[in-house]
């Protein structure tokens, strides 16, 4: 977070979503790896942060079907 001042690194507006670039599954969510890999995180704010999901949405969804981001930005199943 230091690298970009907890500000959005699309927008700049302050930022508080972890954006992961690698699909996010029950079976790697706690792998610190993937969780924890920089590498593998895109700091963003909300309307970024859904923009993103928005926009992978038709060609590839960020979250293994069935799950999704809840406002808190946890993995969720949709259920
Ligand atoms: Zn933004």
């Amino acid at each position: 977070m230091k690298s970009v001042h907890g500000l959005c690194e699309r927008c700049e507006r302050p930022g508080y979503i972890v954006h992961h670039k690698k699909e996010l599954a029950p079976n790697n969510i706690n792998d610190p790896n993937i969780t924890l890999n920089h590498d593998n995180l895109e700091y963003l704010c909300l309307d970024c942060h859904n923009a993103e999901h928005d926009f992978n949405r038709e060609k590839k969804s960020a979250t293994k079907k069935g799950y999704r981001f809840n406002d808190k930005g946890e993995l969720v199943p949709t259920t």
